[in-house]
Protein backbone atom coordinates (compact mmCIF):
# COMPACT_ATOMS: atom_id res chain seq x y z
CA UNK A 1 0.00 0.00 0.00
CA UNK A 2 1.09 3.37 -0.83
CA UNK A 3 2.25 6.23 1.80
CA UNK A 4 -0.16 8.92 2.40
CA UNK A 5 -0.19 12.79 1.58
CA UNK A 6 -1.50 15.07 4.37
CA UNK A 7 -4.78 16.75 4.75
CA UNK A 8 -5.34 20.34 5.02
CA UNK A 9 -8.73 22.30 6.88
CA UNK A 10 -9.28 25.64 6.48
CA UNK A 11 -12.54 27.83 8.13
CA UNK A 12 -13.99 31.48 8.13
CA UNK A 13 -16.84 31.69 10.17
CA UNK A 14 -18.90 35.04 10.16
CA UNK A 15 -20.98 33.94 13.84
CA UNK A 16 -18.53 31.55 15.83
CA UNK A 17 -15.10 30.51 16.93
CA UNK A 18 -13.65 27.73 14.53
CA UNK A 19 -11.53 25.46 16.28
CA UNK A 20 -14.03 22.79 17.08
CA UNK A 21 -15.22 23.23 13.51
CA UNK A 22 -11.29 22.41 12.48
CA UNK A 23 -10.83 19.98 14.74
CA UNK A 24 -14.05 17.66 12.85
CA UNK A 25 -12.59 18.87 9.62
CA UNK A 26 -8.83 17.30 10.62
CA UNK A 27 -11.14 14.29 12.22
CA UNK A 28 -12.46 13.73 8.80
CA UNK A 29 -8.74 13.83 7.38
CA UNK A 30 -6.70 11.94 9.60
CA UNK A 31 -6.57 9.00 6.87
CA UNK A 32 -4.57 11.74 4.74
CA UNK A 33 -2.15 12.07 7.75
CA UNK A 34 -1.53 10.14 11.10
CA UNK A 35 1.82 11.68 12.25
CA UNK A 36 0.81 15.24 13.53
CA UNK A 37 -1.65 17.39 13.68
CA UNK A 38 -1.79 21.32 14.29
CA UNK A 39 -4.83 24.23 14.44
CA UNK A 40 -3.93 27.47 14.17
CA UNK A 41 -6.92 30.33 14.88
CA UNK A 42 -7.23 34.13 14.72
CA UNK A 43 -9.54 36.50 16.60
CA UNK A 44 -9.07 39.32 14.18
CA UNK A 45 -5.68 40.04 15.93
CA UNK A 46 -3.57 37.82 16.98
CA UNK A 47 -2.66 33.98 15.66
CA UNK A 48 -2.30 31.32 18.56
CA UNK A 49 -0.73 28.00 17.04
CA UNK A 50 -1.29 24.44 18.66
CA UNK A 51 0.30 21.30 17.20
CA UNK A 52 2.07 17.62 18.23
CA UNK A 53 2.78 14.46 17.09
CA UNK A 54 0.07 12.17 17.17
CA UNK A 55 -3.58 11.15 15.75
CA UNK A 56 -5.73 14.39 16.13
CA UNK A 57 -7.64 13.36 19.27
CA UNK A 58 -4.44 12.27 20.49
CA UNK A 59 -3.17 15.87 20.11
CA UNK A 60 -6.61 17.89 21.23
CA UNK A 61 -8.86 17.84 24.16
CA UNK A 62 -10.67 20.77 25.34
CA UNK A 63 -8.39 23.14 27.14
CA UNK A 64 -6.56 23.09 23.98
CA UNK A 65 -9.39 23.73 21.73
CA UNK A 66 -10.34 26.52 24.57
CA UNK A 67 -7.23 28.26 23.94
CA UNK A 68 -7.43 28.42 20.25
CA UNK A 69 -9.47 31.76 19.90
CA UNK A 70 -11.14 33.10 16.95
CA UNK A 71 -13.30 33.02 14.05
CA UNK A 72 -11.14 32.06 11.04
CA UNK A 73 -8.15 29.31 10.78
CA UNK A 74 -6.30 26.61 9.46
CA UNK A 75 -5.48 22.66 10.64
CA UNK A 76 -3.18 20.12 9.02
CA UNK A 77 -2.89 16.27 9.33
CA UNK A 78 0.87 15.16 8.57
CA UNK A 79 2.38 12.63 6.44
CA UNK A 80 6.06 13.18 6.01
CA UNK A 81 7.31 12.72 2.58
CA UNK A 82 10.28 14.82 3.27
CA UNK A 83 11.74 15.33 6.69
CA UNK A 84 11.45 13.43 9.95
CA UNK A 85 8.52 13.20 12.24
CA UNK A 86 9.54 15.89 15.20
CA UNK A 87 7.54 18.34 16.83
CA UNK A 88 9.72 20.75 14.32
CA UNK A 89 8.36 19.45 11.32
CA UNK A 90 4.57 19.52 12.35
CA UNK A 91 2.26 22.18 11.00
CA UNK A 92 0.58 24.50 10.52
CA UNK A 93 4.45 26.36 10.07
CA UNK A 94 4.57 29.75 11.54
CA UNK A 95 6.39 33.39 10.94
CA UNK A 96 5.56 36.70 12.84
CA UNK A 97 7.31 39.12 10.60
CA UNK A 98 6.64 42.80 12.11
CA UNK A 99 3.00 43.02 12.98
CA UNK A 100 1.84 40.45 10.70
CA UNK A 101 1.39 36.78 11.83
CA UNK A 102 1.25 34.11 9.25
CA UNK A 103 0.75 30.40 9.66
CA UNK A 104 0.68 27.53 6.77
CA UNK A 105 -0.27 23.81 6.07
CA UNK A 106 0.80 22.40 3.50
CA UNK A 107 0.12 18.87 1.39
CA UNK A 108 2.54 17.84 -1.33
CA UNK A 109 6.22 17.97 -2.45
CA UNK A 110 7.74 20.68 -3.79
CA UNK A 111 10.61 19.39 -6.46
CA UNK A 112 12.65 22.46 -6.51
CA UNK A 113 13.38 22.92 -3.02
CA UNK A 114 17.48 23.02 -3.53
CA UNK A 115 17.06 25.80 -5.59
CA UNK A 116 14.65 27.80 -3.71
CA UNK A 117 16.70 26.82 -0.04
CA UNK A 118 20.35 28.46 -2.23
CA UNK A 119 17.99 31.70 -3.32
CA UNK A 120 16.62 31.96 0.29
CA UNK A 121 20.50 31.55 1.22
CA UNK A 122 19.13 28.86 3.58
CA UNK A 123 21.60 26.17 4.27
CA UNK A 124 19.19 23.90 5.97
CA UNK A 125 15.70 23.85 5.85
CA UNK A 126 14.12 20.68 7.35
CA UNK A 127 11.23 20.63 5.31
CA UNK A 128 9.60 22.41 2.01
CA UNK A 129 6.85 23.82 4.19
CA UNK A 130 9.01 25.60 6.26
CA UNK A 131 11.24 26.70 3.04
CA UNK A 132 7.53 27.85 1.91
CA UNK A 133 7.09 29.65 5.17
CA UNK A 134 10.46 31.68 4.96
CA UNK A 135 10.03 32.57 1.51
CA UNK A 136 6.29 34.05 2.34
CA UNK A 137 8.11 36.27 5.21
CA UNK A 138 10.28 37.48 3.51
CA UNK A 139 7.82 38.71 1.06
CA UNK A 140 5.52 39.79 3.26
CA UNK A 141 8.53 41.35 4.78
CA UNK A 142 9.67 43.21 1.74
CA UNK A 143 6.06 44.38 1.19
CA UNK A 144 5.23 45.74 4.90
CA UNK A 145 4.03 48.94 3.95
CA UNK A 146 1.31 47.31 1.64
CA UNK A 147 -1.98 46.53 3.19
CA UNK A 148 -2.74 43.28 1.16
CA UNK A 149 0.02 41.86 2.41
CA UNK A 150 -0.01 37.53 2.58
CA UNK A 151 -2.37 38.29 -0.68
CA UNK A 152 0.32 39.97 -2.16
CA UNK A 153 3.49 38.29 -1.04
CA UNK A 154 1.96 35.16 -2.69
CA UNK A 155 1.19 36.34 -5.87
CA UNK A 156 4.99 37.04 -5.81
CA UNK A 157 6.87 34.17 -4.36
CA UNK A 158 4.00 31.01 -5.31
CA UNK A 159 5.48 31.34 -9.11
CA UNK A 160 8.73 30.62 -7.99
CA UNK A 161 7.37 26.87 -6.06
CA UNK A 162 7.77 24.34 -8.55
CA UNK A 163 5.65 20.90 -7.39
CA UNK A 164 2.76 19.68 -5.51
CA UNK A 165 1.04 22.16 -3.24
CA UNK A 166 -2.31 22.04 -1.91
CA UNK A 167 -1.96 24.83 0.62
CA UNK A 168 -4.40 26.33 3.64
CA UNK A 169 -2.76 29.69 4.87
CA UNK A 170 -3.49 32.74 7.02
CA UNK A 171 -2.65 35.70 8.84
CA UNK A 172 -4.58 37.59 11.63
CA UNK A 173 -7.93 38.27 9.27
CA UNK A 174 -8.27 35.95 6.05
CA UNK A 175 -7.76 32.28 4.80
CA UNK A 176 -5.93 31.15 1.72
CA UNK A 177 -6.69 28.01 -0.22
CA UNK A 178 -4.08 28.03 -3.12
CA UNK A 179 -3.62 24.77 -5.96
CA UNK A 180 -0.16 24.30 -7.82
CA UNK A 181 -0.50 24.88 -10.96
CA UNK A 182 -0.99 20.84 -12.33
CA UNK A 183 -3.36 20.80 -8.95
CA UNK A 184 -1.48 17.47 -8.13
CA UNK A 185 -3.45 17.54 -4.77
CA UNK A 186 -7.28 17.83 -4.04
CA UNK A 187 -8.45 21.06 -2.66
CA UNK A 188 -12.00 21.90 -2.27
CA UNK A 189 -14.37 24.88 -1.25
CA UNK A 190 -17.50 24.34 1.17
CA UNK A 191 -20.06 27.07 2.46
CA UNK A 192 -21.45 27.12 5.81
CA UNK A 193 -24.93 27.41 7.20
CA UNK A 194 -23.74 31.10 8.96
CA UNK A 195 -22.36 32.47 5.70
CA UNK A 196 -18.59 31.10 6.55
CA UNK A 197 -16.95 29.40 4.39
CA UNK A 198 -14.22 26.32 4.34
CA UNK A 199 -11.69 24.94 2.43
CA UNK A 200 -10.64 21.57 2.55
CA UNK A 201 -8.78 18.57 1.38
CA UNK A 202 -11.22 16.41 0.60
CA UNK A 203 -15.58 17.35 0.19
CA UNK A 204 -16.14 14.44 3.09
CA UNK A 205 -14.67 16.69 5.47
CA UNK A 206 -17.66 19.43 4.14
CA UNK A 207 -19.84 16.97 4.89
CA UNK A 208 -18.69 16.19 8.58
CA UNK A 209 -18.98 19.57 9.20
CA UNK A 210 -22.20 20.62 8.12
CA UNK A 211 -20.86 22.70 5.01
CA UNK A 212 -22.48 22.27 1.37
CA UNK A 213 -19.75 22.00 -1.47
CA UNK A 214 -19.49 24.48 -3.60
CA UNK A 215 -16.75 23.62 -6.09
CA UNK A 216 -12.96 22.56 -6.29
CA UNK A 217 -10.29 25.02 -6.13
CA UNK A 218 -9.13 25.16 -9.22
CA UNK A 219 -5.52 24.06 -10.13
CA UNK A 220 -3.67 27.21 -10.04
CA UNK A 221 -5.81 29.04 -8.30
CA UNK A 222 -5.74 30.87 -4.90
CA UNK A 223 -8.81 31.62 -3.15
CA UNK A 224 -8.86 34.40 -0.47
CA UNK A 225 -11.36 34.58 2.26
CA UNK A 226 -11.95 37.44 4.37
CA UNK A 227 -15.11 39.12 5.39
CA UNK A 228 -15.53 40.54 1.86
CA UNK A 229 -16.34 36.45 0.77
CA UNK A 230 -14.13 34.52 -1.42
CA UNK A 231 -11.48 36.23 -4.52
CA UNK A 232 -9.83 34.26 -7.20
CA UNK A 233 -6.47 34.92 -8.42
CA UNK A 234 -4.26 32.90 -10.57
CA UNK A 235 -0.80 33.73 -10.00
CA UNK A 236 0.44 30.73 -12.16
CA UNK A 237 0.98 30.39 -16.15
CA UNK A 238 -2.02 27.99 -17.12
CA UNK A 239 -0.66 24.08 -17.65
CA UNK A 240 -2.77 21.15 -18.23
CA UNK A 241 -4.11 19.79 -14.72
CA UNK A 242 -2.53 16.78 -13.38
CA UNK A 243 -4.44 15.23 -10.19
CA UNK A 244 -3.41 12.48 -8.46
CA UNK A 245 -4.88 9.51 -10.51
CA UNK A 246 -3.98 7.53 -6.14
CA UNK A 247 -6.44 10.10 -5.00
CA UNK A 248 -9.45 7.67 -6.86
CA UNK A 249 -7.13 4.71 -6.20
CA UNK A 250 -6.67 4.60 -2.50
CA UNK A 251 -5.80 8.60 -0.77
CA UNK A 252 -9.39 9.40 -0.70
CA UNK A 253 -12.51 8.64 1.51
CA UNK A 254 -14.66 6.44 -0.55
CA UNK A 255 -17.50 9.16 0.07
CA UNK A 256 -15.23 12.34 -1.90
CA UNK A 257 -16.13 13.20 -4.84
CA UNK A 258 -13.18 14.53 -7.15
CA UNK A 259 -13.83 16.39 -10.36
CA UNK A 260 -17.45 15.78 -9.96
CA UNK A 261 -17.28 11.86 -9.46
CA UNK A 262 -18.10 9.50 -6.42
CA UNK A 263 -15.37 7.80 -5.66
CA UNK A 264 -16.58 4.95 -4.16
CA UNK A 265 -18.40 4.81 -7.91
CA UNK A 266 -15.18 4.92 -9.35
CA UNK A 267 -13.70 1.76 -7.34
CA UNK A 268 -16.44 -0.11 -7.69
CA UNK A 269 -16.08 0.59 -11.83
CA UNK A 270 -12.27 -0.12 -11.40
CA UNK A 271 -13.15 -3.78 -9.98
CA UNK A 272 -15.94 -4.39 -12.77
CA UNK A 273 -13.17 -4.06 -14.87
CA UNK A 274 -10.31 -5.79 -13.48
CA UNK A 275 -12.84 -8.40 -13.87
CA UNK A 276 -13.47 -8.30 -17.70
CA UNK A 277 -9.43 -7.75 -18.01
CA UNK A 278 -8.75 -10.34 -15.47
CA UNK A 279 -11.38 -13.26 -14.62
CA UNK A 280 -10.78 -16.72 -13.08
CA UNK A 281 -12.58 -19.34 -11.65
CA UNK A 282 -12.90 -18.79 -7.94
CA UNK A 283 -15.29 -19.28 -4.82
CA UNK A 284 -15.18 -16.27 -3.01
CA UNK A 285 -13.85 -12.44 -3.66
CA UNK A 286 -12.65 -11.08 -0.65
CA UNK A 287 -11.29 -7.40 -0.31
CA UNK A 288 -7.99 -6.24 1.24
CA UNK A 289 -10.13 -3.72 4.01
CA UNK A 290 -10.57 -0.63 3.46
CA UNK A 291 -9.75 0.69 0.63
CA UNK A 292 -10.02 -2.59 -1.57
CA UNK A 293 -13.42 -3.11 -0.77
CA UNK A 294 -15.73 -1.08 -3.26
CA UNK A 295 -13.06 -2.98 -6.37
CA UNK A 296 -13.83 -6.07 -4.51
CA UNK A 297 -17.89 -5.34 -5.06
CA UNK A 298 -17.28 -4.47 -8.43
CA UNK A 299 -15.03 -7.45 -9.14
CA UNK A 300 -17.88 -9.97 -7.46
CA UNK A 301 -20.68 -7.84 -9.07
CA UNK A 302 -18.95 -8.49 -12.63
CA UNK A 303 -17.93 -11.92 -12.10
CA UNK A 304 -20.89 -13.54 -9.92
CA UNK A 305 -18.70 -14.89 -7.52
CA UNK A 306 -19.82 -14.36 -3.98
CA UNK A 307 -17.98 -11.29 -2.27
CA UNK A 308 -17.44 -12.18 1.35
CA UNK A 309 -14.90 -10.82 4.21
CA UNK A 310 -11.97 -12.93 5.16
CA UNK A 311 -9.99 -9.99 6.59
CA UNK A 312 -10.69 -7.89 9.70
CA UNK A 313 -9.61 -4.66 10.01
CA UNK A 314 -8.65 -3.43 14.01
CA UNK A 315 -9.59 -0.13 13.44
CA UNK A 316 -7.79 1.41 16.26
CA UNK A 317 -4.48 0.79 14.56
CA UNK A 318 -3.29 3.53 12.44
CA UNK A 319 -2.68 2.48 8.99
CA UNK A 320 0.41 -0.13 8.77
CA UNK A 321 2.64 2.39 6.35
CA UNK A 322 2.46 4.81 8.57
CA UNK A 323 5.51 3.91 10.38
CA UNK A 324 8.45 4.74 8.54
CA UNK A 325 10.93 1.59 9.17
CA UNK A 326 10.48 -1.79 7.75
CA UNK A 327 10.26 -3.03 11.30
CA UNK A 328 7.76 -1.04 12.13
CA UNK A 329 5.80 -2.31 8.99
CA UNK A 330 6.27 -5.69 9.60
CA UNK A 331 4.60 -5.64 12.80
CA UNK A 332 1.69 -3.90 11.40
CA UNK A 333 0.26 -5.88 9.39
CA UNK A 334 -0.32 -8.15 12.18
CA UNK A 335 -1.92 -5.68 14.34
CA UNK A 336 -3.99 -4.65 11.72
CA UNK A 337 -5.68 -7.30 9.58
CA UNK A 338 -6.54 -10.52 11.43
CA UNK A 339 -8.03 -13.30 8.82
CA UNK A 340 -11.16 -15.21 8.89
CA UNK A 341 -10.70 -18.98 8.63
CA UNK A 342 -14.17 -19.94 8.29
CA UNK A 343 -14.56 -18.36 4.96
CA UNK A 344 -11.83 -18.70 3.44
CA UNK A 345 -10.84 -22.37 4.67
CA UNK A 346 -10.53 -24.75 1.15
CA UNK A 347 -11.76 -22.14 -0.80
CA UNK A 348 -10.69 -20.44 -4.06
CA UNK A 349 -10.18 -16.57 -3.41
CA UNK A 350 -10.00 -13.51 -5.18
CA UNK A 351 -8.42 -11.36 -2.88
CA UNK A 352 -8.42 -7.68 -4.38
CA UNK A 353 -6.06 -4.99 -3.17
CA UNK A 354 -6.22 -1.94 -4.69
CA UNK A 355 -1.96 -1.37 -5.52
CA UNK A 356 1.35 -3.45 -4.95
CA UNK A 357 3.99 -0.95 -4.14
CA UNK A 358 6.98 -2.11 -2.06
CA UNK A 359 5.54 -5.85 -1.95
CA UNK A 360 5.89 -6.84 1.60
CA UNK A 361 2.52 -6.03 2.61
CA UNK A 362 0.79 -7.87 0.22
CA UNK A 363 3.48 -10.89 0.44
CA UNK A 364 2.04 -11.19 4.37
CA UNK A 365 -1.61 -10.71 3.08
CA UNK A 366 -1.07 -13.48 0.87
CA UNK A 367 0.21 -15.93 3.41
CA UNK A 368 -1.96 -14.65 5.80
CA UNK A 369 -4.79 -15.86 3.62
CA UNK A 370 -3.22 -19.29 2.82
CA UNK A 371 -2.31 -19.95 6.29
CA UNK A 372 -6.23 -19.42 7.18
CA UNK A 373 -6.90 -22.47 4.77
CA UNK A 374 -7.54 -20.88 1.75
CA UNK A 375 -7.04 -23.58 -1.51
CA UNK A 376 -6.03 -21.04 -3.87
CA UNK A 377 -4.82 -17.33 -3.79
CA UNK A 378 -5.71 -15.47 -6.80
CA UNK A 379 -5.05 -11.48 -6.43
CA UNK A 380 -6.60 -8.99 -8.33
CA UNK A 381 -5.12 -5.13 -8.00
CA UNK A 382 -7.56 -2.07 -8.88
CA UNK A 383 -4.12 0.04 -10.38
CA UNK A 384 -1.42 -0.94 -12.88
CA UNK A 385 2.32 -2.08 -11.71
CA UNK A 386 3.80 1.15 -9.77
CA UNK A 387 7.09 1.04 -11.29
CA UNK A 388 8.13 5.01 -11.00
CA UNK A 389 9.10 6.80 -8.05
CA UNK A 390 6.27 9.80 -7.25
CA UNK A 391 8.57 13.27 -6.46
CA UNK A 392 4.35 14.78 -5.56
CA UNK A 393 3.51 13.85 -2.27
CA UNK A 394 3.60 10.27 -1.92
CA UNK A 395 6.94 8.67 -0.24
CA UNK A 396 8.05 6.87 -3.38
CA UNK A 397 11.13 8.45 -4.43
CA UNK A 398 13.22 5.74 -3.86
CA UNK A 399 12.80 4.06 -7.22
CA UNK A 400 14.90 0.62 -5.85
CA UNK A 401 11.88 -0.14 -3.55
CA UNK A 402 9.46 -0.25 -6.08
CA UNK A 403 8.75 -4.44 -6.59
CA UNK A 404 7.61 -3.57 -10.07
CA UNK A 405 10.54 -1.57 -10.89
CA UNK A 406 12.52 -4.43 -10.29
CA UNK A 407 10.17 -7.59 -11.51
CA UNK A 408 8.46 -8.97 -14.24
CA UNK A 409 4.66 -9.35 -13.09
CA UNK A 410 5.19 -13.30 -13.38
CA UNK A 411 8.33 -12.98 -10.98
CA UNK A 412 6.29 -10.62 -8.55
CA UNK A 413 3.18 -13.53 -8.62
CA UNK A 414 5.89 -15.64 -7.81
CA UNK A 415 8.10 -13.44 -5.50
CA UNK A 416 3.90 -12.77 -3.28
CA UNK A 417 3.15 -16.62 -3.59
CA UNK A 418 0.08 -16.15 -5.32
CA UNK A 419 -1.45 -18.75 -7.54
CA UNK A 420 -2.32 -16.14 -10.21
CA UNK A 421 -1.92 -12.03 -10.14
CA UNK A 422 -3.51 -9.54 -12.54
CA UNK A 423 -3.81 -5.90 -13.09
CA UNK A 424 -5.71 -3.14 -14.08
CA UNK A 425 -4.29 -1.18 -17.31
CA UNK A 426 -3.79 2.14 -17.43
CA UNK A 427 -6.39 2.57 -20.03
CA UNK A 428 -8.75 0.89 -17.79
CA UNK A 429 -8.33 2.86 -14.61
CA UNK A 430 -8.85 5.93 -16.47
CA UNK A 431 -11.84 4.92 -17.63
CA UNK A 432 -13.34 4.14 -14.53
CA UNK A 433 -12.99 7.49 -13.01
CA UNK A 434 -15.10 8.34 -15.32
CA UNK A 435 -13.60 11.61 -15.99
CA UNK A 436 -10.77 9.94 -17.99
CA UNK A 437 -9.87 13.59 -20.08
CA UNK A 438 -10.23 15.54 -16.97
CA UNK A 439 -6.05 15.69 -16.89
CA UNK A 440 -4.37 13.06 -14.51
CA UNK A 441 -0.93 12.36 -12.50
CA UNK A 442 -0.17 8.45 -13.59
CA UNK A 443 3.70 9.55 -13.58
CA UNK A 444 4.46 6.34 -11.27
CA UNK A 445 2.60 3.98 -13.13
CA UNK A 446 3.48 5.70 -16.60
CA UNK A 447 7.04 6.98 -16.33
CA UNK A 448 5.52 10.43 -17.37
CA UNK A 449 6.16 12.90 -15.45
CA UNK A 450 4.04 16.24 -15.69
CA UNK A 451 6.61 18.47 -13.92
CA UNK A 452 10.07 18.76 -13.54
CA UNK A 453 10.88 16.28 -11.16
CA UNK A 454 14.80 16.90 -9.14
CA UNK A 455 17.68 16.04 -10.59
CA UNK A 456 19.58 14.56 -6.84
CA UNK A 457 16.44 11.95 -7.08
CA UNK A 458 17.68 9.76 -9.18
CA UNK A 459 19.59 10.78 -11.86
CA UNK A 460 19.03 8.07 -14.36
CA UNK A 461 15.27 7.13 -13.92
CA UNK A 462 14.36 9.38 -16.75
CA UNK A 463 17.22 7.00 -18.89
CA UNK A 464 15.48 3.60 -17.98
CA UNK A 465 11.80 4.95 -19.89
S1 LIG B 1 3.36 10.00 -9.35
FE1 LIG B 1 1.60 8.66 -8.80
S2 LIG B 1 1.27 8.97 -6.59
FE2 LIG B 1 2.56 10.66 -7.34
S3 LIG B 1 1.13 12.31 -7.85
FE3 LIG B 1 1.48 11.17 -9.73
S4 LIG B 1 -0.15 9.60 -9.77
FE4 LIG B 1 -0.04 10.42 -7.68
Amino acid sequence: MPGEACGVFAAYSTTQRVSHLIYFGLFALQHRGQESAGIATSDGETVTVFKDLGLVPQVFDEPALAGLDGHLGIGHTRYSTMGSTTWANAQPAHRQVGSTSVALGHNGNLTNTAELAAALGVSEATTDSDLMAEGLARAIDDGRSDARGLELALMGVAPTWQGAFSLVLMDQGRIVGLRDPHGFRPLCLGSLPDGGWVIASESAALDLVGARFVREVAAGEMLVIDAGGPRSYHPFPEVKPGLCLFEFVYFARPDTHMYGRSIHAARHEMGRRLCEEHPVDADVVVPVPESGIPAAQGYAAASGIPYTDGLVKNRYVGRTFIEPTQLLRDQGIRLKLNPIPETLRGRRVVLVDDSIVRGSTTKKLVSMVREAGAAEVHLRISSPPYRWPCFYGMDTSDRDTLIAARLGIEEIRHHLGADSLGYLSLEALLEATGVADAGFCTACLSGRYPAEVPVTADKFQLERR
